[in-house]
């Protein structure tokens, strides 16, 4: 317990909610209450937990509190649930004071507008609840996925040899965090340069995120690959284009991809284009101190100038070695390689 009476536990609420109670002694809560939620797994949570504090006799409340826009507003009704440190309404209207105040300016409108989109994709879950989780998505389209242990391997490890995608995944591995910017770049580059299951991008980013939501993670990843509503269907970011357009100097990718840090300016995102000796100036042997690109798309030359080598090209062509899926995964089949 911190001095301000909160208490902090690890484990399973259906478990830890009940058991607090008994410490705490008969009589002393008078009642439990949360947020509701929105997706299957997290109902069957609520369902636990109201059973458990009906089994101690204590009253359970809950409310929908986690989307700016209450959901009896909306033209569909549903009754799932929500929980959340601080309210987007709160947000909302600490914005909208500021704005009087002091200014309103872009910060102020985007703030608010990305809100949106967070309401957004938690509607979409309510909408289409296990859709959300389909293969096929809540377009229902049938895309034949790959499933390469070792492509995806590499993903997840920042070890990709591209060197945005790797710098963003390194810095999820690091802190659990990624910025929106990195979480549509290596999302698209998982779904359209790899072709790799959607799934299993989404379901290492739950594993990994320190703000992971289902609704919001989920959503956005069914909307990189191109089966959630997206009315653009073949959105792909350009891994070359993004890295310079927000990274030009290459200092965030020197951070986290400390191999690279002796490769100047921008010209990190292409090391692959480096002359040799411009490599092994910045002491980089690549496929040996730094992967080789696990591939290229044509698109990236465009941005890279005339000294991208396609010869650096070294896909892997592994068929794949899908192992069993997690015990905890969201997916009713199997063959998600992890
Ligand atoms: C593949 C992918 C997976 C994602 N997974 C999650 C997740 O698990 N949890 C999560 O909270 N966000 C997720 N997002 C959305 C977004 O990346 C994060 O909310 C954002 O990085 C948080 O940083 P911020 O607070 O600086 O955002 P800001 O840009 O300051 O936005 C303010 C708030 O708006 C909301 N928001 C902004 N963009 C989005 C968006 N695209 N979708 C939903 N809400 C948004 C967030 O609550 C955010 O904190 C994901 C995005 C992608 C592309």
């Amino acid at each position: 317990m911190v001095s301000n009476g909160l208490i902090i536990r690890r484990g399973k609420p259906e478990v830890v909610i009940p058991e607090i109670i008994q410490q705490l002694g008969p009589g002393t809560v008078q009642a439990v209450t949360f947020q509701e939620e929105a997706t299957s797994e997290e109902l069957d949570v609520e369902a636990g937990v109201r059973k458990a504090c009906g089994q101690c006799g204590v009253k359970v409340q809950s409310l929908w509190g986690h989307t700016l826009f209450h959901r009896d507003d909306l033209p569909f009704s549903a009754k799932q649930l929500a929980i959340g440190c601080i309210s987007p309404r709160q947000i909302y209207h600490e914005i909208k004071r500021y704005e009087k105040e002091r200014t309103s300016n872009q910060s102020t409108y985007w703030v608010i507008f990305e809100l949106l989109w967070r309401d957004y994709f938690r509607f979409v879950a309510l909408k289409y609840g296990n859709r959300l989780f389909y293969l096929s998505g809540i377009q229902g389209k049938h895309i034949q996925w790959k499933q390469d242990k070792k492509l995806f391997e590499a993903w997840k490890d920042g070890r990709t040899g591209v060197p945005f995608v790797d710098a963003n995944m390194r810095e999820m591995a690091a802190t659990g965090f990624m910025s929106n910017r990195g979480r549509q770049n290596v999302a698209s580059f998982l779904t359209k340069d790899l072709k790799l299951d959607w799934r299993l991008g989404a379901e290492w980013f739950e594993s990994m995120l320190v703000d992971h939501d289902v609704c919001s993670n989920y959503g956005n990843w069914l909307y990189s690959a191109g089966l959630g509503n997206d009315p653009r269907e073949d959105r792909k970011f350009n891994m070359v284009k993004q890295g310079l357009d927000y990274d030009p100097q290459g200092d965030y990718v020197r951070l986290w991809v400390p191999e690279l840090k002796d490769v100047a300016g921008g010209s990190v995102h292409t090391v692959w284009t480096l002359s040799n000796s411009a490599l092994s100036k910045a002491d980089v042997s690549l496929g040996e101190t730094y992967p080789n690109p696990v591939v290229i798309a044509p698109e990236w030359a465009r941005h890279a100038g005339k000294t991208v080598h396609y010869a650096a090209i070294t896909l892997s062509q592994s068929s794949g070695n899908p192992t069993q899926k997690a015990s905890t995964t969201r997916f009713g089949n199997p063959a998600i390689c992890k």
